[in-house]
């Protein structure tokens, strides 16, 4: 019987592991900096938190869920994004109730049941940030320049920062109308899903990525022109706050993002480096979400980033330097008395922070010394009977390929002066 990882999975291993821990490192660190604590949330939620708070028409909710029935139990859904789940957590414990705003990061696995291909996966992962409890266009900024510094650490080149504007409640309203109008005008052009959706939600139309409707798209009106004066005046605020930031970005009127709950301000980065899923991280504004979770209305913003789609760059671009760490010190032994003293010397100079490695293969001392080389030892030792009697060992500089004789009793302390 043999067993392979579900379609649209991967086993993250070896030196991508190192690639991952580097950028969540950096990620973690400047959420730090930005005064963004952690939450962890469950990998699932009641299935309706997600038909209310992603949207009954977004693909996510229609097409890409994975949602467990168990007899008996409620239907539960694995997360197809974080932000759900970050605004179910704010209001269940009562987080509205404390000095605002709320700045949440999670970096988290995700699920949706998508046709796999390159940056396009079944359980994929993202780095997401929500900032709660203010109406503000200075937080639609403030969550901006989290992903641009996160995207500038990781050293990312040739990415465009494209901001747009849906407006409000009222605007969205005026904006569906004159779109269903168009649309329905040019229905006979679109394909099957989006003559299903457009009476629904027409704005989907808009986020479609078929070739025939991105044709008809290009002529759409745009929403800008749909804009009251509030929501103008806030698109206009957060332009300067980017501005005065030093953050450059494009203003896109055909941007809308995957998810019903945005309103006002959405914004994208893209690289068209890594083939047609470009999008490396979207986000918006979306005033409406805790109040539909059964919170206070309470003004929110956030952007999630797709891991997987960064580690594409990360990797065509070169940004991180594979892993140079080598094992300190490789601990050889001949016979059971040189391997007891091979492993309690070895387990001394681990609990003092020394890569130190010993054989748990019974390998003769020529293989073991072969290994020691092909896993990049920096000093190597062998230890047996007259080495553990004598308290004396041959120290031997493996790149330099010097040896002196030390006390096999100092050994911790000769490593420890050398590294
Ligand atoms: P796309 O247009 O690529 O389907 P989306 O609009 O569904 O993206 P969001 O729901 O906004 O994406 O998710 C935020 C980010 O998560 C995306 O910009 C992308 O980088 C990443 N992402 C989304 N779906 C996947 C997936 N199936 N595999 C890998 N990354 C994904
Ligand atoms: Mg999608």
């Amino acid at each position: 019987m043999s067993f392979k990882a579900p379609r649209g999975t991967k086993d993250i291993f070896g030196e991508d592991i190192f690639f991952w821990q580097k950028v969540e490192c950096i990620l973690r660190n400047i959420c730090e900096s930005f005064c963004i604590s952690e939450i962890r949330t469950p990998v699932f939620e009641q299935t309706e938190l997600f038909q209310r708070g992603v949207g009954e028409t977004t693909d996510i909710v229609t097409k890409e869920m994975y949602t467990l029935e168990k007899k008996g139990s409620e239907s539960v859904t694995l997360k197809p994004e974080g932000t759900a789940g970050a605004a179910r957590a704010f209001v269940e414990n009562s987080m509205y109730a404390n000095p605002q705003p709320t700045k949440l990061y999670y970096i988290t696995p995700a699920f949706r049941y998508e046709r796999p291909q390159a940056g396009r996966q079944r359980q994929f992962h993202q780095f997401g940030v929500e900032i709660f409890g203010s109406y503000d266009a200075s937080c639609d900024a403030e969550a901006i320049s989290v992903a641009y510094e996160a995207l500038n650490k990781i050293g990312i080149k040739n990415i465009e920062l494209k901001i747009n504007s849906l407006g409000g409640n009222e605007c969205r309203k005026k904006y569906n109308g004159i779109l269903r109008d168009f649309i329905g005008r040019n229905i006979d052009n679109l394909c099957d899903d989006c003559r299903q959706r457009f009476e629904k939600n027409p704005l989907r139309v808009l986020d479609c990525k078929n070739e025939k409707c991105k044709n008809v798209i290009e002529n759409a009106p745009s929403v800008t022109e749909c804009l009251n004066k509030e929501c103008k005046a806030h698109f206009d605020e957060l332009k300067k706050n980017l501005d005065n930031m030093g953050i450059a970005y494009t203003v896109d009127p055909k941007i809308v993002r995957g998810l019903d709950y945005y309103t006002r301000t959405v914004f994208e980065f893209v690289s068209n480096e890594i083939g047609s899923q470009g999008t490396v991280c979207g986000g918006g504004r979306y005033d409406n979400l805790i109040g539909e979770c059964g919170g206070p209305e309470t003004g929110a913003v956030g952007f999630a980033m797709g891991l997987e789609r960064i580690m594409m760059l990360v990797k065509s671009q070169e940004l991180i330097e594979s892993n140079s760490k080598s094992v300190d010190i490789y601990i050889g032994s001949i016979g059971n008395e040189g391997f007891l003293k091979a492993q309690a010397i070895g387990y001394e100079l681990r609990k003092n922070g020394i890569r130190a490695e010993y054989d748990t293969l019974k390998r003769s001392v020529k293989a073991q010394l072969k290994y020691a080389n092909k896993i990049n030892a920096k000093y190597s030792v062998v230890i047996g009977e007259n080495e553990v009697q004598n308290d004396c060992v041959s120290l031997k500089n493996m790149k330099e390929s010097v040896q002196e004789e030390i006390k096999l009793s100092m050994l911790r302390d000769e490593i420890l002066k050398r590294l």
